[in-house]
């Protein structure tokens, strides 16, 4: 059975069971207590540590990699440099589009104030120190401390912002060292990443079981109400990807690009069905390189460079889905942000996309570390798993056909001929 089935077979079974109970039992019944304290909820909380336990290596190198792809200085730099620009610029609006309908229709909303803060003053308790911090240093102090004066100590208090800005700052310094050292460096985040790999792999695997008791938990604590915020929760994230997908992808190729919208969405359209079906940028990047080069016609050295890099760095798609899912979670549990947290939450995502690896729900770790830093509690991705299979789809098409625009905006003005392959 495939993991989105099962996913959603542990969604159903811990909605179902803790819908019965909700109605049956009620909050308080001793049997129910005893079922949340020693199964449902350590089950849970297990699983969520495990990711929060991965995030660090993850991310790092990932980010580390992910610069250090772009090569040797020198002669890379114009294309990497581009393609920075680029997938900053892109994934900023997909966020921005993302973060404005969350709150333009308040997917969220309507939660009985009294249960939602229950759950939040332990989340309170759990949330990084970043976000507390940058409130009571104001907007400059803000900017100051994405600096880390000790990078083992940002780490340690989980102030992700402030890692992943050293990470970027080292892979540039691992880009412009050329010696044999920095070759084995370089190999070993590549190992690091892919043994980061492999226990995410490992760790989704128990997700069914996890989503299942994180469900059922907050199925019996607030009932029906939970589906219909989920139905508006899909919805407006399908809504902003579709405007991503449409009107912005369209603007970059016609007017960064030179080349009509329709003929990059038909040229496009294989890899589109690839990763729609694969849900994962990595196992649709052969398509994604025989695409551009056969139907966009696009220089090979270039498509090649942004296409590879754009698989794990360049995730419109992601970026959106995390803003819009946080945000969401956020209002469910009642949680305010302010719109300098919001400000923090856009960042975060957007270094999130270049963090996120390129595989089915990749974006899990992700999400629940933004939660943490923000006050929200991570539980809630227990509810975003069960209907995560379509908006995976979904989000993985936005990252692959980014990677495409990106290819088509970078080649323009690159001064390389096209692929002459017919
Ligand atoms: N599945 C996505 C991809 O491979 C990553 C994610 O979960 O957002 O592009």
């Amino acid at each position: 059975m495939s993991l989105h089935l099962r996913l959603l077979l542990g969604f159903l079974i811990g909605l179902a069971t803790g819908l019965v109970v909700h109605v049956g039992a009620g909050a308080d019944s001793g049997w129910l207590q005893v079922l949340t304290t020693y199964v449902t909820q350590p089950v849970g909380q297990i699983f969520l540590r495990l990711l929060f336990m991965l995030v660090i290596p993850l991310i790092f190198s990932a980010l580390v990699l992910g610069v250090a792809e772009m090569g040797d200085i020198r002669s890379l730099g114009r294309i990497g440099g581009r393609t920075l620009v680029y997938t900053v610029v892109v994934s900023t609006i997909a966020v921005v589009i993302g973060l404005v309908l969350v709150n333009l229709f308040r997917p969220g909303d309507g939660i009985d104030p009294q249960v939602a803060q229950s759950l939040i003053s332990d989340a309170a308790e759990r949330a990084g120190t970043i976000v507390a911090s940058s409130q009571q240093a104001g907007g400059i102090g803000m900017i100051v401390q994405i600096v880390p004066d000790n990078v083992i100590r940002a780490a340690a208090a989980n102030d992700i912002i402030a890692v992943m800005f050293f990470a970027l700052i080292f892979g540039i310094g691992l880009v412009a060292t050329d010696t044999p050292g920095t070759a084995r460096v370089k190999e070993f985040f590549q190992g690091v990443f892919d043994i980061s790999m492999t226990l995410i792999h490992g760790v989704i695997r128990l997700a069914p079981y996890a989503v299942a008791c994180l469900v059922f938990n907050l199925a019996a604590q607030f009932g029906w109400d939970l589906l219909v915020k989920l139905a508006g929760y899909v919805g407006v994230a399908l809504l902003a990807m579709a405007i991503h997908f449409f009107v912005v992808y369209s603007i970059a190729v016609r007017w960064f690009g030179g080349m009509s919208p329709l003929a990059f969405f038909r040229g496009s359209q294989e890899a589109i069905v690839m990763a729609f079906t694969s849900s994962s940028s990595n196992a649709t990047l052969p398509t994604a390189l025989k695409v551009a080069e056969e139907e966009l016609k696009l220089p090979p050295r270039v498509s090649r460079f942004v296409l590879t890099i754009g698989a794990t760095a360049n995730q419109n798609g992601t970026a959106l889905f995390e803003g819009v899912t946080v945000l969401f979670l956020a209002q469910f549990f009642g949680v305010e942000l302010s719109l300098l947290q919001q400000l923090t939450v856009m960042f975060v995502c957007i270094l999130g996309g270049i963090g996120t690896a390129g595989i089915p729900s990749g974006s899990l770790p992700v999400i629940a570390m933004i939660c943490g830093m923000v006050g929200v509690p991570p539980e809630g991705i227990g509810l975003i798993l069960g209907v995560d299979r379509l908006l995976d789809m979904s989000r993985t098409v936005l990252n692959v056909t980014g990677d495409l625009a990106a290819a088509v905006v970078v080649s323009r003005g690159s001064g390389e001929a096209p692929s002459d392959t017919a």
